[in-house]
């Protein structure tokens, strides 16, 4: 399962056919490159991408079975964080550290990575402070940006929110229909392959490339390789793909 130099091949580990945990790796000439690195959080009586519904007493925070890269290390070149939300951040530091025991056994600062913030220096919004709306966190997100802007603000950094701004600050990493549509326009690429969510966004999300012209759409789910050159096309299910679970101050394996 090695890509050759004429291969350019997208394989999802994670969050294909899902909400949360992005995972996907990119492969040509031999290596791979690693885009996203998430969690999820997740909702009992949601569906994950294998099918299986999520359950009551599962480990609160979970990402992808990264296995198929970790058996492979050494191809791996890289991994590109599109934006740091925690769907697409929050793994990374688990990944690293994989099997290795936490020195910090507070689960919620796991996942929310440094940032550099220096006096003087602008820190335009907060959108790594958002977590998965589904979650806890969510609900405290308006006082927990409140206090850390206040915070920061006494330490001399300058906060920019969209309110204060005269310019408009785009913080989301994932854009809206219209969005889509005009990238869809500008790209017009020979092939879409919608990710990032469950099967009906990802219906609705190639159903809507179709309308803006792209000739061809290929739809599948984590495990899933799609040969997006020289010829598009799809192999099934080439890699078992799962989920861990952090658990006891360590990530244990939960399908
Ligand atoms: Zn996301």
């Amino acid at each position: 399962m090695t890509p050759d130099s004429n291969d350019l091949w997208f394989l999802p580990l994670g969050g294909t056919g899902e909400i949360g945990m992005n995972l996907n790796l990119y492969g040509h000439d031999g290596r791979w490159l690693m885009v996203d690195c998430g969690v999820t959080f997740p909702k009992p009586g949601r569906l994950a991408a294998d099918g299986s519904m999520h359950h009551h007493g599962e480990p609160p925070v979970q990402m992808a079975d990264p296995a198929f890269i970790a058996d492979r290390r050494e191809t791996l070149c890289g991994l590109v964080i599109t934006h740091a939300h925690e769907d697409h951040v929050g793994g990374a530091d688990p990944f690293h550290t994989r099997s290795q025991r936490a020195d910090d056994p507070h689960a919620g600062r796991q996942y929310f990575p440094q940032r550099r913030l220096e006096a003087g220096r602008p820190a335009a919004d907060w959108p790594w402070l958002i977590p998965n709306r589904h979650s806890r966190i969510w609900r405290l997100r308006a006082e927990l940006i409140a206090a850390l802007i206040g915070q920061l603000q006494g330490m001399g950094v300058k906060v920019i929110t969209a309110e204060q701004s005269d310019l408009p600050i785009h913080a989301s990493g994932h854009p809206a229909q219209e969005e889509l549509e005009a990238m869809y326009r500008w790209v017009q690429p020979a092939v879409a392959i919608p990710v990032h969510g469950e099967e009906e966004h990802m219906a609705v999300h190639a159903r809507l490339a179709k309308q803006t012209g792209v000739p061809k759409t290929l739809v599948g789910r984590n495990g899933d390789l799609f040969m997006i050159r020289p010829v598009p096309g799809m192999r099934r299910q080439i890699t078992e793909t799962g989920r861990l679970g952090w658990f006891k101050e360590a990530l244990v394996r939960v399908v």
